[in-house]
């Protein structure tokens, strides 16, 4: 699998978590509940779950782009 970067749109993101709950290897909450990548697995760590968690998003604040 090519590398893959993750992007998250913070402005819209409405602290819902799916993300986190959905490839909690990748994504986390910050303190308000908004969501983060978790420090060195900004390509995805490898994750299959990945674009599930992006397609589970509310406001599709997720991006994922293959480098
Ligand atoms: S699922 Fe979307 S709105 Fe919810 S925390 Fe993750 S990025 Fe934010």
């Amino acid at each position: 699998m090519s590398p893959q970067r993750i992007d998250i749109k913070t402005d819209i993101c409405i602290g819902a978590g799916q993300c986190a709950l959905t490839a909690p290897d990748v994504f986390t909450q910050d303190d308000d509940g908004f969501s983060q990548v978790i420090p060195g697995r900004e390509d995805g760590n490898g994750s299959p779950l990945l674009r599930e968690a992006a397609r589970a998003c509310p406001v599709a604040a997720i991006s994922i782009r293959e480098e």
